[in-house]
């Protein structure tokens, strides 16, 4: 094995992976005269079915950073809010539930929106950008971690990296956690992708949620021609083939509205379906010096609420924060110092999310939960703008988001005496459904510092 030292500089910092947390990070740290080596094994844009629904949340981090500019010039669309279709009852809610706000998400190619940001970060003279496979953390004799070492593409030769500090970014399937975190992940179900094209959406520019269906599935527009898609299925296999089609032709297409039926038809014949694993995993990170991680490698959700981005921009923001508060990188007991405080902080900025997407997901897969929150939503004023700002990852405050979650379980309950169902069993039930959901959230995602914003100066 060849291992030459290309790069001789020390650099502030290596990122291995180039991709939304690795990419966004770079672009907002680099004009700021931050030596950065970005690694990525693959620099060609990609089809993804992931990260194209940003929340309001997302952009208004990307503007805090100064970087929304990177959301314009490929097709990406405005989305004003969600839509709601239960049988033949459908409504929308708006992320401004008043004229004193003008929020709103964006709908793009991941692919697209992606290399945009990594034409970006190119642009800058402090950014060397290597092409290759990062296969381990190199440490010294007191395990600090002080670069990588990556195969390099064309060459395919064995090179060495060296950093004061290391951002592992390494997406979903990161190599790199199990050397800096305690995490465990689990598959909670899989989402299959396909594109609807030239479909006139009952409410445009929202997402769409179906939920008359025994399992979720959501739509939203990616371009002006162009509406994604994503169909749950449940279970931690992946479906075979021959069970896509039958999933959707059972549990898609009988709760489509009407409006749908053309271009879902066109769709399926066109047969271009992707599948992705939805994963749940809790940040558990293990302090390291040298090293921190970022992005889906050190937390994950499930892809519901289109939550992801706003957890990964909210962590781009404050390691950033955090980094930027010290003179330079040549103090590590400052250095190690930042990383602990980022560590603390992302809790106030992700506990909702976090907990957000997984606890929907739950009440969505079960139908009288699920049937709460559609009444509870409909019911309007603060019972739909609060979830909404929750939703939007605009609200962090997870009282309220504890609060609006068990008025739902309530609404149920009280519902059940309108049904003549009222019985000490169901009532039972219904709680026992809101706790089984909402405890292992809870004890997951809460710690003190979920509920103050303690030690960030922005
Ligand atoms: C089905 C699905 C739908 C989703 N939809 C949404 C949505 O609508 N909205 C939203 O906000 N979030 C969504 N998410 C979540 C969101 O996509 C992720 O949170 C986000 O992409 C994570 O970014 P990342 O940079 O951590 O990982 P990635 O964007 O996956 O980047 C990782 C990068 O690391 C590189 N890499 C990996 N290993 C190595 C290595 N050894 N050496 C060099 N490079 C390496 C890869 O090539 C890649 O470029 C979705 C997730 C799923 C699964």
């Amino acid at each position: 094995m060849n291992t030459s030292s290309e790069h001789s500089d020390l650099f502030d910092i290596c990122i291995v992976g180039a991709g939304m947390a690795g990419a966004t990070i770079a672009a907002y740290l680099a004009p700021k005269g931050i030596k950065i080596a970005l690694i990525d094994r693959e620099y060609t844009e990609k089809r993804r079915i992931v990260g194209e629904l940003l929340q309001p949340g997302a952009v208004q981090t990307l503007k805090k950073m100064g970087l929304e500019h990177l959301l314009e010039g490929f097709d990406a669309q405005p989305v004003y809010g969600y839509a709601l279709f239960n049988g033949d009852n459908r409504f929308s809610i708006s992320y401004n539930t008043d004229d004193s706000t003008n929020h709103h998400g964006v709908g793009l190619h991941n692919g697209r929106f992606l290399q945009t940001i990594r034409k970006d970060v190119l642009k800058n003279a402090t950014v060397t950008q290597i092409h290759g496979t990062v296969s381990e953390l190199i440490e010294d004799e007191k395990n600090v971690v002080t670069g990588v070492k990556y195969r390099e593409k064309h060459t395919r030769e064995y090179k060495t990296v060296n950093a004061k500090l290391t951002i592992t970014s390494d997406g979903f399937f990161s190599n790199f956690r199990k050397d800096l975190s305690n995490n465990v992940k689990t598959v909670t179900s899989f989402f299959i992708g396909l594109v609807l094209k030239d479909c006139q959406l009952p409410y445009p520019n929202h997402g769409h949620v179906f939920l008359s269906a025994p399992t979720p599935f959501i739509c939203y527009p990616i371009s002006s021609t162009e509406t994604r898609l994503l169909i749950d299925f449940p279970g931690d296999k992946a479906p075979k083939k021959d069970e896509i089609q039958q999933h959707i032709a059972d549990k898609v297409a009988p709760f489509l509205p009407e409006e749908f039926k053309e271009c879902f038809a066109n769709a399926m014949a066109e047969n271009d379906f992707k599948v992705m694993p939805n994963h749940y995993m809790p940040a558990k990170p293990v302090l390291r010096e040298g090293a921190v991680l970022l992005g889906d490698a050190l937390n994950m959700r499930h892809p519901l609420t289109g939550g992801g981005l706003t957890a990964v921009f909210n962590d781009v923001y404050l390691l950033s924060s955090h980094l930027l508060a010290m003179p330079d990188f040549n103090n590590p007991k400052l250095l190690h110092e930042k990383l602990e405080l980022y560590y603390k902080d992302r809790y106030h900025a992700n506990t909702n999310v976090n907990i957000m997407a997984n606890a929907l997901y739950g009440v969505m897969s079960n139908d009288m939960l699920k049937q709460g929150v559609f009444e509870y939503l409909r019911k309007g004023g603060s019972k739909s703008g609060g979830p909404i700002t929750l939703l939007a990852g605009l609200n962090r405050n997870p009282i309220q988001l504890i609060k609006h979650f068990f008025s739902v379980a309530l609404l149920c309950i009280s519902n059940l005496s309108g049904k003549n169902k009222m019985s000490l069993a169901n009532v039972f039930n219904i709680v026992k459904d809101a706790f089984c959901i909402i405890k292992p959230l809870a004890v997951n995602e809460l710690r003190p510092s979920s509920f103050y914003k303690k030690n960030t100066q922005h």
